[in-house]
């Protein structure tokens, strides 16, 4: 089959809310702009049950702040391209160029907004039970859990926020660090600690998640005294962090030691005219706002790349 070409000024791959700030500043800078998601649009925040503190939303569901993000864009005229099955992009060369299935998209400049996904334990039984008592998204999966026990795993705002959206459903929920004192922000953690649903148990990581067809038991190791627990659990949901969606450019671009991808203030990758926005680049903060006010700069600096440009025709 002879695949369709597409050509844009610039392409932005992944629809948080870094891509669509991204594909709003582009398309109102005249760029003839697509936006490419291998899901649904919306990213990461539209699983966040509610957020508090995106400027100008005192409170708001993740859902509904990034369908505004899309009704924005779409204002702008900004061609969307969800559930593409991407097979390969090329950066390095002047005309970028990302194939999926049936299209080659061609575009003077690419901006990477892929975001980032929750980092797995690597421990015996995670895999095995997933979709069976293991899960990452609270939101998806907690009403499965009503009237049971559920291990949440981690100590930064993701775990603490989610074990108490799952305190809705179950009858108590573990709360698992391993430290002392928690990442998460006061105010999350003070609020955690009001929930009489929620045990903490702290100096402790799994070790083992076991059960038959579904999970029956955590195993945990305390780090200080390294003895064994074994806790009756229902479902585990680890909350321990991100890791950056980046297996498409991989060896194309400059990236730390966890694999986020290095950018200047301009966004700019170590390739010209690849730019990175969000929680994919190497950030001090992971946040809606931070990365919304990425996409706006990073679409900035490809429309003022896109005019140094002379060669490359759309
Ligand atoms: P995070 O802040 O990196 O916290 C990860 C937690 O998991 C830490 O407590 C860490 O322990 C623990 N951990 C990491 N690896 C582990 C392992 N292998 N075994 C056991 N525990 C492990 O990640 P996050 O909570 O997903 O948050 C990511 C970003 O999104 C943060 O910037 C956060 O502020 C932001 N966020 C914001 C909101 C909001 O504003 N409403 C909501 C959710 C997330 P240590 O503390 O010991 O390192």
């Amino acid at each position: 089959m002879t695949k369709q070409e597409l050509f844009f000024d610039v392409i932005i791959l992944g629809s948080g809310p870094a891509g669509f700030s991204a594909a709003i500043y582009a398309s109102r800078g005249n760029l003839k702009t697509a936006i490419l998601d291998i899901s649904m649009f919306g990213g990461q925040p539209s699983n966040y049950l509610e957020l508090e503190n995106y400027p100008g939303f005192s409170l708001i569901g993740g859902f509904e702040l990034m369908e505004k993000f899309e009704q924005h864009a779409d204002k702008f005229g900004v061609e969307k391209f969800p559930m593409v099955e991407i097979q390969s992009v090329k950066l390095n060369s002047e005309l970028k160029e990302i194939e999926t299935n049936d299209t080659i998209f061609k575009a003077k400049s690419i901006i990477i907004a892929t975001g980032a996904q929750a980092k797995k334990l690597n421990i015996t039984g995670e895999t095995e039970f997933k979709g069976r008592g293991v899960s990452y998204c609270a939101i998806c999966d907690g009403a499965f859990y009503k009237d049971k026990i559920i291990a949440v795993v981690g100590g930064g705002n993701s775990a603490l926020e989610e074990a108490m959206y799952l305190t809705k459903f179950a009858k108590k929920v573990y709360v698992i660090h391993r430290r002392e004192t928690f990442r998460a922000d006061k105010l999350v953690c003070e609020r955690a600690c009001k929930n009489e649903k929620i045990e903490f148990i702290m100096n402790n990581v799994p070790v083992e998640i076991k059960g038959n067809n579904t999970v029956e038991n955590i195993v945990l190791k305390n780090i200080k005294t390294n003895e064994l627990e074994t806790i009756s659990v229902d479902g585990v949901f680890p909350y321990i962090g991100i890791e950056p969606n980046t297996e498409f450019f991989n060896g194309q671009l400059k990236q730390n030691a966890c694999g986020f991808i290095e950018t200047d203030e301009n966004m700019q990758t170590s390739v010209e005219g690849i730019y990175a926005a969000g929680d994919v680049r190497n950030t001090p903060l992971r946040q809606v706002i931070t990365a919304a006010s990425d996409g706006a700069v990073a679409a900035c600096a490809a429309v003022k790349y896109i005019e140094t440009l002379t060669t490359v025709q759309v």
